[in-house]
Formats: structure tokens, sequence, C-alpha cells
């Protein structure tokens, strides 16, 4: 397979392909050859002023229309989203470097089922109710500034999006600049479905440029940012000002806890599962569960398996060829990073059980780094504190329930988590506890309908099924 090449030298606005008033580009590059696969406009303040003026104008009629017109339109979105499929995973599986097979499920196809899970949405939707002698109704907040990063670029793409349109929003969407290929691929699809003009703009460039621009204007409602805890704190900082509400999705370092009751089949199970869990996308997952908690008793044995699993499952290659599991990493800044990481693991006494910081022999070129596993980790180590975004599982041993349960809290995150017991009550009970915003029990699968966000530092606010249509809704309640 050959990875598509996209130049793009127009911005979407007001319905239409426009030049940027500035009159820089950026390169996207392709993660596995290190080559130039597509270009972009580096956006500017300016364009966002074009852009939300835009939205502003569109705004006005959009949000007066029927729920049922804006079905139509999301159903389209999601048809044509079905159509390029194939195309959306190898650009994506180019700019990321995610395997090919889980680029199109995951990077093509959510996002495709995510559009469309709003249409139903519209259906049962009660956009009003009675309480005593007040009608509540539930409005669109107004002009949605989008901001998005780059590990699942479309799928976070319209899980914003695609809600806020439902909700009668119109959006200023600027996509992450390392991996914006795929926003331009919707922005055409957005263009072919004869989407009012306006309510849906896309202004391409950097964080410190367009999203600063993006966070701090007074024309914009609402932001709704996924990336970096760094990055969020910024626009909450400068969408204060505006007093704007601001719906972050940031970082995590989320607990896999394996209760002692797990027989050994079972136990195996969850080790090896844990494992596919950490290093799905080379790590780059806000949800991976990168700390695996386990009896101390049984921390060894454990590893065994670990290691037996790497070894056996998670060869890295050509995310194009399609025989590999794991890609490389998005860039060299991010492979750097990585490999800090596992070098700063090793200085403060982890045991390095598979991988290490070296670039794969096999594989000079491209942003690998081998699958990597500490063992006998202490919750207090930089590796099992700070969000890593490579593929590098750390196993902590725990004393008993209430050790997992004080380990796994030990964190400025709370985005997700695992629990695994023979007990699926016992398991369901420890979930409880854990202060995140969802968790997996015995390895149950992700729901795209189920409400997905954070607690702590792993920010605020839902998105998907109903609660991420909440999410762009203002309440106004009529005393009749
Ligand atoms: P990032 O914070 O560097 O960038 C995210 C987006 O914010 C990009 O579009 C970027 O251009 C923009 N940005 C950067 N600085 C900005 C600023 N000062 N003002 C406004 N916008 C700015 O993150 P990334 O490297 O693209 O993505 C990786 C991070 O995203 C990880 O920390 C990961 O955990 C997080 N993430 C979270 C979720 C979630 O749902 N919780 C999902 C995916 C990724």
């Amino acid at each position: 397979m050959k990875v598509p090449e996209k130049v793009c030298d127009k911005l979407y606005i007001e319905g239409q392909w426009v030049p940027s008033t500035g009159s820089g580009t950026i390169d996207v590059i392709n993660a596995s050859t290190e080559d130039v696969m597509g270009r972009i406009p580096e956006g500017t303040p300016a364009d966002v002023d074009r852009a939300v003026a835009a939205a502003r104008t569109a705004f006005e009629s959009w949000s007066q229309t029927d729920p049922q017109e804006r079905a139509k339109f999301l159903q389209a979105l999601a048809d044509g989203l079905g159509a390029r499929n194939q195309e959306i995973a190898e650009t994506i599986c180019g700019e990321v470097g995610m395997p090919m097979f889980l680029a199109q499920l995951i990077q093509a196809g959510l996002p495709t089922a995510v559009a469309g899970s709003f249409v139903s949405l519209l259906d049962e939707f009660a956009f009003e109710e009675r309480i005593g002698n007040s009608l509540v109704v539930r409005e669109p907040v107004g002009v949605v500034g989008c901001i998005t990063p780059w590990n699942y670029p479309l799928h976070q793409i319209i899980a914003k999006v695609a809600p806020a349109l439902a909700a009668g929003c119109t959006v200023v969407l600027k996509p992450s600049e390392v991996a914006p290929l795929n926003a331009f691929i919707l922005a055409e699809i957005v263009d072919s479905i004869a989407l009012p003009a306006g309510v849906f703009n896309l202004v391409s460039g950097t964080g410190p440029e367009v999203g600063e621009a993006i966070a701090g204007h007074p024309d914009i409602d609402m932001v709704s940012f996924t990336g970096s805890t760094r990055a969020g704190k910024r626009v909450a900082e400068l969408g204060a000002q505006t007093v704007k509400r601001v719906a972050l999705e940031l970082g995590g370092k989320s607990a896999n806890i394996l209760l002692d009751d797990l027989d050994d089949d079972e136990l195996e199970k969850a080790a090896r599962a844990g494992v596919g869990s950490c290093y799905l996308n080379s790590g780059q997952t806000c949800t991976a569960f990168t700390r695996m908690l386990v009896p101390r008793s049984k921390h060894d044995d454990i590893v065994d398996i670990v290691r037996d699993e790497v070894e056996k499952v998670y060869t890295i290659g050509d995310p194009a060829a399609g025989e590999s599991r794991l890609g490389p990493l998005i860039s060299d800044a991010q492979r750097s990073r990585v490999r800090g990481y596992i070098e700063k693991g090793i200085e403060e006494g982890a045991t390095l059980v598979a991988g290490g910081p070296e670039q794969p022999e096999d594989l000079p070129t491209g942003y690998y780094v081998k699958p990597t596993v500490f063992a006998n980790v202490d919750n207090a180590m930089t590796i099992a504190q700070e969000e890593i975004f490579g593929p590098v599982l750390s196993v902590i041993p725990y004393d008993d329930e209430d050790d997992a349960v004080r380990i796994a809290n030990e964190t400025a995150y709370g985005l997700s988590g695992g629990v695994w017991a023979h007990d699926p009550d016992r398991a369901t009970a420890v979930a409880r506890r854990v202060r995140t915003g969802q968790l997996e029990i015995n390895g149950g699968s992700f729901n795209p309908l189920a409400p997905f966000g954070g607690y702590k530092q792993s920010g605020n606010g839902r998105e998907l099924g109903r609660y991420g249509l909440e999410e762009f809704l203002e309440t106004k309640s009529l005393q009749l």
C-alpha cells in the first residue's frame, strides 16, 4: 500500500476554499518513512476572525433548524465518511503510523459510527421539559471552537463536531498541525453535502497562533479542547477572560488492577489483555493502561506472562505493510521524549524486562520505539507518574486491595482504568473507588455511546452519546 499524498493550500471558511491571510505552510511528515506526505496552510489569527464571523452569522439560522433537518446532514456526513473510509485509513496510517488493519477499524471506522450515532440520538433527545410552572428548553451554546490532537485525529474531531452540529452550534475547527490531512478530507465531505455556509469552518495552524486565537476569541462561546494537560490549562486560562464554556479532554496515567482472586487462567488472560490496552497506537492513547497493578506475591509470574506476550505478539514494523502490531511514534520529538522516559526508568531503578531506549536494529528509518516493559516499579517513580505517550508499560506490585486503590488514585490524572477479578461484583466495587471517568471491568469493551471524559487533571466535561450532545447545550427556563 502506498500512503496517499495531499497538498492543501486553502482553508475552508464560509462554505468556500479560501487562501490564508498568511503565507506560511506546515509540512506533514509520514511517521514511518520520515518523508513529507503533505502540506497545509499555517493559518493566522486573522483567518480565525474570518471563520468566527462566518460561524456567528450562520448560527442565526442553523440554531433555529429542526433537529430532524440537522439529523439529515449528520447522516450525509456519516455516509460521506464511510464512502472515503479506505482513503481516511491510509492517510492516518501515514500521518500517525497506526497499522492499517487498526487504522481502518479505529481511525476511520469509529468516526463514521460516532457521526451516525448522533442521527439516532437526535431522534430521541428531549430538547424541552416541564418542571412545575416552567418550560425548560435546551438551546445550542453558540459558536464552538474545536481544538484537537493527533493521536486519533479524526475521531477526536468528530467527537466534537458531530454533537456540536447536532445541538445547533456552528464550528471553527483547528486540527492538530501534526496530523491534519484527515481534517481536510472531512472539510471536503462537508462541502460535498452542502452544509449551509459558515456552519463548519476549518482553520489549520499551530497551537500558539491559531489555537490561542480561538481560545481567547470574544465571539466564540465555547471551546472544546482535546490534547495535553499543559495546553489545556492555557486554553482554560485564555477562555476565562471571556467566561467561555471550556471542555477539556486531557492526558492520563491509567491503572489496570489485577485483583488477587483471579485464578491462573484468568490472570494470564488479564495480563495479556493488559499489554494490548497499554500498547494500542504504540501507546499514544490518552486512556492507555500504562500502570499494571499486580498482587506482590504474583508479580514475577505476571511479569513472565507480560514478557512472553510482548515478544510473541507485539511485532514492530511498517504500518502500511499490514503485518506488524506496532507502528512508529508520530514524530522525532515524541520518540526522543519517550526514549528519555525509558532512560529515566532505568536510572530510577525500575527493572527493564523488555525493550529499551535504542532504535530497533532492523528499522533505521521511522520514529520507532521498542515495546518496553518495566517491572518492580514504585508508583512514585517518574515513569509511573508522568504521561509517556509511548509503548512503555510499568508493572507495579501492591500489598492488598486498599493498597491497589491507593496506588491507582495516587496520580494527578483520572481518565480511565481497568479492574480484573474472578468475582465481577468485587471488580465493580473496586472500580467505584477509583477516581476516573471510565473503567473497564474484566476487559469490558469501549462503548461509543457511553460518556467519555476525565476526573482531576484529565479534564472536565464528557464526550460521546447523550452526555456528549448535552455538552453543547445551554439551559433556559421559561416561567409560565
Ligand atoms: P497538544 O496539547 O500538544 O496539542 C493538542 C492541540 O492543541 C493541537 O491542535 C495543538 O496545536 C493545540 N495547542 C497546543 N498548544 C496550544 C495553546 N497554547 N493554545 C491553544 N491550542 C494549543 O497535544 P498533542 O500532542 O496533539 O496530543 C497528545 C495529548 O493529548 C496527550 O497528552 C494525550 O493524553 C491527550 N489526549 C487526550 C484525550 C482525551 O480524550 N482525554 C484524547 C487524546 C489525546
